[in-house]
């Protein structure tokens, strides 16, 4: 688990437009099953700076900002349909259970932090537990 003083960027929020404005956020790709938007392209973290990852969104009725995700874990306590889990701990959820990225490795330059994955995200009753829970703001639910 990380904290926001753990990791060296700003997390911003994630962009309520983030659906709709495909000038910013075209769909670029597909990874375990789900729509990645902005995949690969240079965004500013909340205090204008590049973040040092290009990872994008990740889910759509769950959509998930991956350059802003910290792995805190708190989504996947609250969530109760159990829809999450670790990107680099697959099949595993829950604050603590994330895989911790060594900084100097490729998978540090290329995560900075291990990421929560809406894999299930079709299964979402839409209770907005998590979009409550994350501490900055990473997620945004939509119902159809
Ligand atoms: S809105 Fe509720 S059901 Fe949907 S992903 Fe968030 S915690 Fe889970």
């Amino acid at each position: 688990m990380a904290t926001k003083e753990d990791v060296d960027f700003d997390s911003k929020p994630i962009d309520d437009n983030v659906l709709t404005d495909e000038k910013n956020y075209p769909v670029t790709g597909e990874e375990d099953g789900l729509k990645v938007r902005a995949g690969g392209m240079q965004r500013l973290d909340n205090s204008n700076k590049p973040y040092p990852t290009k990872l994008g969104i990740h889910g759509t009725t769950v959509a998930v900002d991956w350059d802003g995700c910290i792995a805190d874990g708190s989504c996947m306590d609250v969530c109760p349909v159990s829809l999450f889990e670790w990107k680099l701990n697959p099949g595993n959820s829950g604050t603590g259970n994330d895989k911790k990225v060594e900084k100097g490795t490729p998978e540090y330059d290329q995560y900075r932090t291990d990421k929560t994955n809406p894999v299930r995200e079709s299964e979402c009753i839409f209770c907005m537990a998590c979009v409550t829970a994350c501490p900055v703001t990473a997620i945004k639910v939509t119902s159809a």
